[in-house]
């Protein structure tokens, strides 16, 4: 029998996989679906590119959402400094931005690709295009190859790194979970994940466009507190979008099946309640001539400021020394907690990455291996691990690619 491995899906843990299954010394054949590798790794960080985020194995895990736990022994092993070590060594320089994304010097996400592919070159992985893989196959002692197109092709390990549902066009379109589940693997119901939010209040075409800085954004539903994140955010023409309310999509997906969900935007969250009502009162009392108008002008962009005017119920033109102390309070709850009604999210293809997938407790931790199929191993948004934007990932799949790779060329 051929002594060799198949990688499905050349995405960043595709790739990293069978570089690193190759460098361990298996013959590996790379099989992408599409005509090109790294489709999706090309959109990273709106085209710049995006390795990881700074931080160590343990700030990654906190940021890859209630699974984050089960990469633990991957990322200590191949954590953000082996990754940023790694890509060096392959002639591609890093650097962090301030809000702590780690990028190509080259600002170039392809030189990402590139670099990976010449990796995999350089131990010499051989590369098929075009050529969906329909189902692994397996017997009672394990994986014993793959079917791909009308041709089987004999293999002693398989790591199966088909990415997620999202951005179908990229070639992710979820046919990992369809033959992982035919192996008998459990596949946690998938959602979309860092994804812009609809909501219903027909105030918000007015404010398209309009982006706020580091907000914090409550969620709640049926008087329950669902998630609270803070960071910046974006209003769409149907709703919001940005990293807050992306990281925010990754709490709600399965909320909105439940219903509608309350979100509360808080515009100004470093000052109290009562801080912010004592500075409008000293300002309605030493400025009692100004308009109410040019107090919420203070507070908020201008288009935000013509819907917290309109939403209080005060006249724009009102006096300050005319506005009621009952109003006043109303004005502080608002920017505090203005309300959004979110009802869904936007479509799975739009979003970055999917939510569900392959069940973790189905994998052991340290090899990436199916704890169901021997032989089968799994890498990136397969299985149900997803985080936070700013590169936690792209950190996971080119971890657990390169862990896959390491057992995989350890069983041949
Ligand atoms: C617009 C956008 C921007 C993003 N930006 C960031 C970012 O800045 N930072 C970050 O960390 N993450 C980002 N992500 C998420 C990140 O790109 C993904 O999490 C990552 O690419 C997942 O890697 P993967 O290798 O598991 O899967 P993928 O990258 O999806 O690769 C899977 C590959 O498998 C192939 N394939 C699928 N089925 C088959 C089959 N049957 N046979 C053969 N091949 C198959 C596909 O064609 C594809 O090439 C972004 C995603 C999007 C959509």
């Amino acid at each position: 029998m051929t002594q060799r491995i198949v990688v499905v899906g050349g995405g960043p843990a595709g790739l990293m996989a069978a570089g690193r299954a190759a460098e361990g010394g298996a013959q590996v054949l790379l099989i992408e679906k599409t005509a090109r590798l790294g489709n999706k790794l090309r959109l990273t960080g709106h085209g710049r590119g995006n390795v990881t985020h700074v931080g160590d194995a343990e700030e990654i895990v906190a940021h890859l959402g209630p699974h984050g736990s089960f990469l633990r022994p991957a990322l200590r092993r191949f954590g953000p400094d082996e990754l940023v070590a790694f890509f060096r060594d392959q002639g591609v320089p890093t650097l962090a931005e301030s809000d702590g994304r780690v990028l190509p010097t080259s600002r170039n996400a392809h030189t990402l690709v590139t670099a990976l592919r010449a990796y995999c070159l350089a131990h010499g992985v051989t590369f098929r295009y075009g050529a969906q893989v329909r189902g692994i196959l397996a017997d009672q002692g394990g994986v014993r190859g793959v079917a791909a197109g009308d041709k089987e092709i004999a293999a002693t390990a398989v790591v199966l790194a088909t990415g997620g549902l999202s951005y179908p066009a990229t070639g992710s379109t979820g046919d990992g979970y369809e033959m992982a589940r035919r192996l008998g693997h459990t596949i946690v119901q998938p959602r979309a994940g860092l994804v812009a939010l609809v909501a219903a209040d027909a105030w918000i075409p007015e404010v398209m466009g309009l982006s706020l800085r580091d907000v914090a954004l409550h969620a709640r539903q049926a008087g329950r507190e669902l998630a609270t994140r803070r960071g910046d955010m974006l209003f769409t023409r149907e709703g919001i979008s940005g990293p807050a309310a992306l990281n925010l999509s990754l709490d709600l997906a399965e909320a909105f099946e439940r219903g509608r969900v309350h979100l509360y935007i808080d515009l100004l969250p470093d000052t109290p309640a009562e801080t912010l009502e004592a500075d409008l009162e000293r300002e309605m009392r030493e400025h009692g001539n100004a308009s109410f108008r040019t107090l919420l002008r203070g507070r908020a962009p201008r288009s935000l400021a013509a819907v917290y005017e309109r939403l209080s119920g005060v006249p724009g033109e009102r006096q300050l020394a005319q506005v009621s102390a009952a109003e006043r309070r109303r004005t502080v709850g608002m920017l505090k907690s203005l309300e959004v009604q979110l009802v869904a999210t936007r479509p799975i293809a739009e979003a970055m990455v999917t939510l569900g997938g392959v069940a973790c407790d189905e994998i052991a931790p340290e090899s990436m291996a199916s704890r169901i199929v021997a032989g089968l191993y799994l890498a990136g948004e397969v299985m149900d691990v997803a985080g936070e934007t700013g590169g936690y990932n792209l950190q996971a799949a080119f971890t657990s690619g390169w862990v896959a790779g390491t057992h995989a060329a350890r069983r041949v």
